[in-house]
């Protein structure tokens, strides 16, 4: 995908900044449209690949440790509080407390100590994702063509899984142009670990605000690039096959 695709995309995502302003909804606005154009593109960019091995009841991969930028966590944020609201007696339990649970497991573990931990992601419900309608980018752009390679793989077995690279480098584009348009803006453009960002975001239902005011209200859990690059390297040390050969952060 080229350059002027990637400015396209951030001239969009500067344009929908600019009118949304510091309204209350920017977090939304964002995020939606970044999901829009990843689901609206997706299947013209893997039109010539084989049928994708995920589907529902497969959380394989759902231990990996998952970022996002801060409009995904603040719409997710928003999300979980809804369901919360609707579904306070039911066995699935508060969303907010699975997330608070999760991150108190997974907070300052190394890609790696992930792995070994295999805590698998709060939003894993009888192996499917309670929350897919607004799932990060993250976890929209890793898609696998071997759902046993996956499985064997998060074992700690030394497997190759064939992963898609379309999927790879479209999310990438979509979350390199906003970030890049939140950056131009003055915003808070940093990736955050999931687990943590979230339990940021549920305990204070002012820093949505302060983040549009310019604060990093979601700066303690921001993931470096150098740890970013710890999970490439779990991901990409065992992806092979269908064209996967970009690599980006995860
Ligand atoms: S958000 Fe959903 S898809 Fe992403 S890791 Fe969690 S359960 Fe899996």
């Amino acid at each position: 995908m080229s350059d002027a695709a990637f400015r396209e995309l951030q001239r969009m995502f500067a344009s929908l900044v600019a009118s949304t302003a510091a309204a209350p909804n920017l977090a939304d606005v964002l995020a939606d449209h970044a999901f829009d154009l990843f689901e609206a593109n997706i299947d013209a960019q893997t039109a010539h690949l084989p049928t994708l091995a995920c589907a529902k009841g497969c959380p394989s991969c759902c231990a990996l440790r998952v970022t996002a930028t801060a409009p995904e966590i603040f719409l997710l944020a928003r999300y979980i509080r809804q369901i919360d609201e609707r579904m306070s007696a039911t066995a699935l339990g508060s969303l907010a407390r699975r997330v608070k649970l999760a991150n108190r497991a997974t907070r300052g573990l190394s890609e790696a100590e992930r792995m070994t931990r295999r805590q698998p992601c709060p939003f894993v419900v009888r192996g499917g994702c309670v929350i897919h309608p607004v799932r990060p980018l993250a976890c929209r752009g890793h898609a696998s063509f071997d759902r046993r390679a996956c499985a064997q793989a998060m074992a700690g077995r030394d497997v190759e899984v064939p992963v898609s690279a379309p999927h790879i480098a479209l999310r990438s584009l979509v979350q390199d142009a906003l970030r890049a348009a939140l950056d131009a803006a003055g915003l808070a453009s940093d990736l955050y670990e999931l687990n943590h960002g979230l339990a940021l975001a549920l305990d204070d239902p002012e820093g949505e605000r302060a983040w549009r005011n310019g604060e990093d209200s979601l700066a303690s859990a921001r993931i470096a690039p150098s740890t970013a690059a710890q999970t490439d390297q779990v991901l990409w040390s065992r992806a092979a096959g269908h064209e996967a050969t970009a690599r980006d952060e995860a």
